[in-house]
């Protein structure tokens, strides 16, 4: 572990592990949800709010920073933390995955990434060396290897040769990271959905030796049964005394299965961009505010919760100013959705802690398998 970090395990039910991540920055209670601040926000959202749902930690997007306002400004300006007004943990993404996904004119060596900017054209590079700088001038206090990941399907040569080219990259990530006391540097298994190419990625990367580990590759398409079979194997293979991240995971049932898994960190854009589309996130499962059932409900979104969107309005408020595109709409919708997602952390850090993680998931499912309350 870098200097001044600690990550400590508490308890473990099966799989499922509870602990904490401890920084400069201050501690990060696993198994954790990490909000997604794209653009050093989390939209609708003020800082203040989102550690008041219970976040200890976000999540910032190096290639959208990279981009605008750039890295070399945020580092001028006194890093993320100042800029974005956030004190707490932060962990920044290498920029690898969304290059593949958002920029255009991608061409992928040996050394690295070009592309053109999808906001203006212009061109850059991303190696594994400028992702390590510019995730240094950010001060993200978790800092991802760079890395490259095909979407699935993919065929089995792809996938080889796609997580070879990352575990050359998590050395070179490594190499150029350095000794940063009190920043930690993940690096992130590959190898799609094959036991043998992430047992491969795994003893490559346990080779070099990193903070934490992630799971990456996952999430892009292969579906919950396929994720799931390969989260039986996967997180195993990764050293368990640190800290095993999956990336970009996920619905509420997606992240209880993951924990249950030996996972212990996850990010999603999930609840947020689900809050300025309309959709709620409940105990009870998905809930569309749009839907005009909710116009004359004067009861709350989930009367068991204690957001400011459920403890202060109706369901006919927030479906009346989702219809009318009133900026609140967007607010009060995130603010549950995240309050809804962090609780679920809650919960499930406190059944393991009482060896009942199996007593909880059948709780979890019972309560989503009787639907929304009923209309009125
Ligand atoms: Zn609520």
């Amino acid at each position: 572990m870098a200097d001044g970090c600690t990550f400590e395990r508490t308890a473990q039910d099966g799989k499922a592990r509870l602990g904490r991540i401890t920084t400069p920055r201050g501690e990060i209670r696993t198994p954790a949800f990490m909000p997604v601040g794209t653009a050093a926000t989390v939209k609708a959202m003020l800082p203040e709010s989102v550690r008041a749902t219970g976040a200890d930690i976000l999540l910032g997007n190096t290639y959208h920073l990279m981009l605008r306002p750039g890295a070399e400004r945020i580092h001028n300006l006194g890093g993320l933390h100042r800029f974005m007004n956030w004190d707490r943990p932060i962990l920044t993404d290498s920029g690898g995955f969304q290059v593949m996904s958002l920029a255009e004119l991608r061409k992928l060596t040996e050394t690295g990434v070009t592309f053109r900017s999808h906001i203006d054209g212009s061109k850059h590079e991303l190696t594994p060396e400028s992702s390590m700088e510019i995730q240094r001038l950010l001060g993200s206090d978790i800092v991802m290897a760079f890395d490259e990941c095909p979407a699935l399907p993919a065929d089995r040569d792809r996938i080889a040769e796609s997580m070879r080219l990352s575990m050359r990259w998590a050395d070179r990530s490594r190499e150029a990271f350095g000794d940063r006391p009190g920043h930690m540097l993940f690096g992130i298994q590959q190898g799609g959905l094959e036991q043998d190419f992430r047992e491969e990625s795994a003893e490559a990367l346990r080779g070099i030796g990193f903070d934490g580990y992630a799971v990456g590759g996952l999430a892009v398409g292969e579906g919950q049964e396929a994720m799931f079979a390969t989260l039986d194997f996967a997180p195993d293979m990764l050293p368990e005394d640190k800290p095993r991240y999956l990336m970009g995971v996920g619905k509420p049932d997606d992240i209880v299965g993951a924990v249950k898994r030996g996972i212990d960190m996850m990010d999603c854009v999930l609840p947020s961009r689900s809050g300025r589309t309309g959709q709620a996130w409940t105990r009870r499962g998905q809930v569309n505010i749009k839907n005009a059932r909710h116009a004359d409900d004067p009861r709350p979104l989930d009367e068991s919760c204690s957001c400011p969107a459920c403890s202060g309005y109706s369901r006919a408020y927030l479906h009346h100013v989702f219809r009318s595109g009133e900026m609140i709409s967007g607010m009060l919708l995130t603010w549950h959705n995240l309050h809804y997602f962090q609780e679920l952390m809650g919960e499930m850090r406190a059944a393991i802690a009482a060896g009942q993680f199996e007593a909880f998931e059948a709780r979890f499912h019972a309560a989503r398998a009787e639907g929304d309350i009923p209309q009125l």
